[in-house]
């Protein structure tokens, strides 16, 4: 199928030419007609499957006729965070290239007054989160009822970031005679809920399931210490030792290791920016340009800043503390290994995250393989790898192939803590290797095939 076959109109097929696409993706196969012709769509797809020109595409056709009146959006577009909603306004600049439409920005950390004035003018487009959204809303600034099709993005996100009761608050404000477009990459209950209650048979387009998304990625667990500077020293050597790492999203779960994490890397001279929550617009967005202009390799990052934004080329992702929902794993692993590309994806577990490992594992329905302990998979008493037993590597052959209990973790963060009474080491009995020795062949810092022996 084909961009023409789709319904969109003339300037949009233009600016699809211009954009460089030749084919549409599943989501927007499958999506766009519906979109076109009117009804409801509960898209389930993740970032990197295309789904936002799913919905800018047919947007920017149904809105070639009628104009926006002052403060009365005709289309409105809800995002979770500042980023995403900047990256949509982005598309609609590119898909809109032959459209002389009004696009407003409505997000936190940006004058009231300036986006009032483009409020004023009319408004065709409408895209915000949804706190500074219902800030403009009873401060009377913006009427809903002019609303024609409302936009949910990322609602599995809002979620997470409790915007839940946000959602449905604007539901209930625009009027009930719109078309809604919802999009979501998982469906925990409280999204089906919302799903059910707001929209009208609607079409359910699922492009796949999260987790199959990331096949081109290579994933690995690396085994650390408890304390956050072995974590930090782990992270160091990964980053160090791993072959072909051209850039890397490093993802904590909160915003304040992000920032300790960020000084740390930079102190040890890793050309690195941060993306968290309590940064400002403008340092966010300028940390994300360099990032993205490869002006930086390293962007610590957490889960909510960096959710759903489109950086095509990222090398690898590491997740240096394991998130503590299952999704975020998905999320985060999806940054890499984007539009076709081959993607490496590590977790650092500390002692204390099988729990969570376990947890993802079970949603993503396959084992993570240990990196340098490859029997472990085997061996761990999560029922999940219990099941799946058949994903052993070939790496480590000779080595103990006994999987490190609990206990044995724990005695591992000791020791390399100076801990129990016993002296930090170095584990394992071979000869520590220089920093820049040849890494192997199958893309694991050499450091990570050294046996690990530990003598209580
Ligand atoms: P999204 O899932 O909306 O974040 O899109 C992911 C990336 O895919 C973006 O960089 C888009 O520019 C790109 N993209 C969207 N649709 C297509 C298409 N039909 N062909 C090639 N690239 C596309």
């Amino acid at each position: 199928m084909s961009f023409s076959d789709l319904g969109l109109s003339e300037k949009v097929l233009a600016a699809v030419t211009s954009a460089g696409y030749v084919k549409p993706t599943p989501i927007q196969e499958q999506a766009i007609p519906h979109v076109l012709a009117g009804r409801d769509v509960l898209g389930i797809a993740q970032t990197g499957t295309g789904k936002t020109a799913a919905f800018v595409l047919p947007m920017l056709t149904k809105l070639e006729s009628g104009r926006g009146r002052a403060r009365m959006p005709r289309t409105l577009i809800l995002e979770p965070t500042r980023e995403l909603a900047a990256q949509v306004e982005e598309s609609f600049e590119k898909y809109g290239i032959n459209h002389k439409l009004n696009v407003a920005l409505l997000i936190g950390g940006v004058s009231f007054d300036d986006q009032d004035s483009k409020l004023v003018r009319g408004v065709d487009v409408l895209i915000a989160t949804p706190g500074r959204l219902l800030d403009h809303f009873e401060r009377g600034r913006l009427l809903m009822s002019g609303v024609e099709l409302l936009v949910i993005d990322e609602a599995d996100r809002m979620l997470d970031m409790g915007f839940i009761p946000d959602i449905e608050r604007i539901c209930k404000l625009v009027p009930f005679t719109r078309q809604t477009l919802f999009f979501t990459a998982t469906m925990p209950a409280e999204i089906r809920r919302i799903t059910e209650q707001f929209l009208h048979n609607p079409v359910r387009v699922e492009v796949s399931r999260p987790a199959s998304t990331v096949a081109s990625t290579t994933q690995h667990l690396v085994k650390t210490g408890r304390e956050p500077h072995d974590k930090r020293e782990t992270l160091r050597r990964l980053i160090r030792e791993s072959v072909g790492l051209k850039n890397a999203i490093i993802f904590c779960n909160r915003k304040r290791e992000v920032a300790i994490l960020h000084r740390s890397l930079v102190r040890h001279g890793f050309s690195a920016v941060a993306l968290h929550g309590d940064m400002d617009q403008q340092a966010r967005m300028a940390a994300l340009e360099q990032f993205r202009k490869n002006e930086v390799t390293l962007l610590v990052a957490s889960d909510v800043a960096a959710r759903g934004l489109d950086i095509p080329d990222v090398s690898h992702v590491f997740n240096f503390d394991v998130p503590h929902h299952p999704d975020d794993y998905v999320h985060r692993i999806g940054r890499t290994g984007r539009a076709g590309r081959s993607g490496t994806a590590i977790t650092i577990v500390a002692p204390g995250d099988q729990k969570a490992v376990a947890a993802i594992e079970k949603l993503i329905g396959q084992s993570i393989p240990w990196a340098g302990h490859p029997a472990a998979e085997q061996e761990d008493a999560s029922p999940h790898r219990r099941r799946h037993n058949g994903h052993s590597s070939t790496l480590l052959r000779g080595h103990n192939k006994k999987a490190p209990s609990p206990a044995h973790d724990e005695k591992v963060a000791a020791i390399g803590n100076g801990r129990a009474g016993i002296r930090p080491r170095r584990l394992g009995n071979a000869p520590q290797r220089p920093r820049d020795d040849a890494p192997d062949s199958r893309h694991l810092p050499a450091f990570l095939l050294r046996p690990v022996r530990v003598k209580a």
